[in-house]
């Protein structure tokens, strides 16, 4: 039965090429379990719009999907360009301007954001995706610095810089930022995710702001900078802040050298792993999916490889926002997915010898006896959804059916690995009573040859955060 579950999940950002009720509907159905919307693109409308065509989606495909703002943070980009393009040469001086006005096709460009502020002279900018190196060589006024090109290339409009070595001052969210997060706490996201983040004092400012704003969103520290990753005490004490973590390989192969991010991206799915935390891997899986019907051989096996190092979650952001071949996208990763999980099995967490943490070890106990005695499914009753997030750390090679009273729990538990949230009235037996709803449903079925389901339920006490009842039952 474990087969037909898609235990790694995936996300699909939303963009011009799935702007729509029915292509919305169409990945959907297709298998992503939660929607990307990214506030560097697109306005406010076009989010509330979307955040409405996803929900009735969901509804209609009766399963919870996961919705997640990304917000820019210091995403510095240039302004609009004569011509939408500008051919720089080696040795070139360019001056970048954050006041406002038309460029005319020189070497004075227009920028999103105060440099002059922030930067020092020495320190290394690229643009357009490192297409173009550059080096700061004078801060010209209050407004504007001076870069030495060192490459021959050209840039295009609303392209973004990466400064790798500009520390922000602890201050990372932007005007622009503040006001998403303001205006998007009073919509339906279940995760606000930060760009850019330097240390577990970002995520610990935007938590804060969230609350006041009475948001119940988690937080996803996207981790792109040279800063976040330069020592694993800092790595793990942004995992340990965030409720979950992005390897956003996008923008750290520009930062800090494509060839680190392998590792990091290991290191960080292990260390979600230990604190139990969401762990996204995102950018460029199946990129080629832009414009061709298939995937490359490469990009399958990266699917693979973050499906077997136990990734809660794949992304897909050109591949669903901008591509050719959105719907095709999904399908091909989703079958990639299901081969990977029913074909590999991944380890128990490593716990440190002086790790004495009760709900942990309940959860790893419970998926012991899941697996000893060949159970169909672990239901989990959670009320705030730590009980299905710490079972899902365990990484059990079978499915895990959630379920809790609350909405919002649900629709974030839908990125959770192997997590099928459902949202039923709260009573002390609501875990067992859905396991007969979706036996009698087909959802769930029995193996060949037998009568009844075996699960392991596991619950906490209905006041208490974590996990101290397993049962067996039989179904
Ligand atoms: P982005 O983040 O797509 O918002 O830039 C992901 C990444 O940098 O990989
Ligand atoms: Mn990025």
């Amino acid at each position: 039965m474990s087969r037909l579950f898609k235990r790694t999940k995936i996300l699909a950002t939303i963009g011009p090429a799935t702007n729509s009720a029915e292509k919305i509907s169409e990945i959907i159905m297709a298998g992503v379990n939660g929607c990307r919307l990214n506030c560097s693109h697109g306005s406010n409308e076009e989010r509330d719009q979307q955040i409405k065509w996803i929900r009735d989606a969901a509804a209609k495909k009766g399963r919870s999907v996961a919705i997640l703002q990304d917000l820019q943070g210091p995403k510095i980009r240039l302004g609009a360009l004569k011509d939408n393009r500008l051919d720089l040469k080696k040795g070139d001086e360019v001056v970048l301007e954050s006041q406002e006005f038309e460029h005319d096709g020189g070497l004075t460009v227009p920028v999103q954001y105060n440099l002059a502020e922030k930067c020092q002279v020495g320190e290394p900018l690229s643009m357009f995706d490192g297409r173009i190196k550059a080096e700061i060589i004078e801060i010209v006024s209050e407004t504007a610095i001076k870069v030495r090109i060192l490459n021959d290339g050209y840039v295009m409009s609303k392209k973004g810089l990466n400064l790798p070595d500009t520390d922000f001052g602890g201050d990372i969210l932007t005007e622009k930022d503040l006001s998403d997060i303001e205006y998007g706490a009073g919509c339906d996201y279940d995760y606000v995710a930060l760009s850019f983040v330097q240390t577990a004092e970002d995520i610990l400012k935007l938590k804060q702001l969230l609350l006041s704003y009475g948001s119940t969103a988690k937080v996803i520290a996207k981790i792109e900078t040279k800063k976040a990753i330069a020592s694993e005490a800092n790595l793990e004490s942004i995992v340990k802040a965030a409720d979950g973590i992005m390897v956003a390989r996008g923008d750290m192969a520009v930062e800090a050298g494509a060839e680190v991010v392998p590792m990091v991206q290991r290191k960080l799915i292990a260390l979600c792993r230990k604190h139990a935390k969401l762990c996204i891997v995102a950018t460029q899986m199946m990129a080629s999916m832009v414009d061709e019907p298939e995937p490359t051989r490469a990009e399958v096996s990266d699917v693979a490889t973050a499906v077997v190092q136990g990734a809660d979650v794949v992304m897909l952001s050109d591949e669903t926002a901008n591509g050719s071949y959105p719907v095709e996208t999904v399908m091909e990763m989703k079958k990639v997915i299901l081969f990977t999980q029913n074909h590999s099995k991944l380890a128990p967490i490593k716990r440190n010898d002086d790790d004495k943490e009760v709900y942990p070890a309940i959860s790893s106990a419970a998926a012991r006896l899941a697996e000893e005695i060949d159970a169909d499914v672990i239901i989990c009753q959670t009320a705030s959804g730590v009980t299905a997030t710490t079972m899902a750390g365990e990484r059990p090679n079978l499915p895990i059916v959630t379920v809790t009273s609350n909405v919002r729990v649900a629709n974030q538990l839908a990125l959770i690995y192997a997590n099928s949230a459902f949202v039923r009235p709260y009573s002390e037996d609501f875990g067992y009573d859905l396991a007969v709803e979706l036996k009698g449903s087909g959802y769930l079925q029995t193996r060949e040859g037998n009568k009844d389901l075996t699960a392991v339920i596991v619950s906490g006490d209905k006041n208490k955060f974590g996990t101290d009842t397993i049962k067996v039952r039989k179904i």
